[in-house]
């Protein structure tokens, strides 16, 4: 899994092309140390062309961007992947009007969308960084508690931007 770095828009537009390279780039950082099933625990599964994966015991098939933020983003993976990284990489507070013309979403999915990166972001500046830290300009990770949209497992870890992993491979933290 390579992790992107920087803050350069044309190198995140090129390295993220489309939905698939979006969940490509989840699931190899969801699952970096291995599967894990999170149903049945077992550690072995196929992994499907959007890069979900199906339990080879219990046929429980988890998606990339199952508990992350982007999970059942209505205007696609991708865009979501850009409003965070204009987010992580501005310097000035964006409006939700701004975001919506700029990535063609109403003002109202912006401003959702926009609220749930900041509590990502904000709930992941409260524990202090340790373990297997990835941390760069623009990388993905996770919150602690089920925080993030909808009531997920709140043992499962979310995943956002800059990322930060567990022993396991977990995503942790923005
Ligand atoms: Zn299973």
């Amino acid at each position: 899994m390579d992790v992107f770095k920087g803050q350069n828009l044309l190198e995140f537009s090129e390295r993220f092309k489309t939905d698939l390279d979006c969940k490509e780039y989840l699931s190899g950082i969801k699952w970096k140390e291995g599967f894990s099933c999170s149903k049945c625990g077992h550690g072995a599964a196929q992994i499907r062309k959007d890069y979900s994966r199906t339990c080879n015991i219990c046929s429980h098939t988890e998606s990339a961007t199952a508990n992350t933020l982007f999970h059942k983003v209505k205007f696609g993976v991708r865009k979501a992947f850009f409003i965070c990284f204009e987010m992580a990489t501005s310097t000035k507070s964006l409006s939700a009007s701004y975001m919506g013309l700029r990535f063609g979403v109403t003002e109202k999915t912006a401003r959702l969308f926009m609220h749930k990166v900041r509590e990502a972001m904000e709930s992941s500046g409260n524990n202090e960084m340790d373990g297997n830290a990835h941390v760069d300009e623009f990388v993905v990770g996770s919150v602690e508690k089920g925080k993030v949209g909808r009531s997920y497992d709140s043992k499962k870890k979310k995943a956002v931007i800059a990322v930060q992993l567990t022993d396991k491979g977990k995503v942790r933290r923005m």
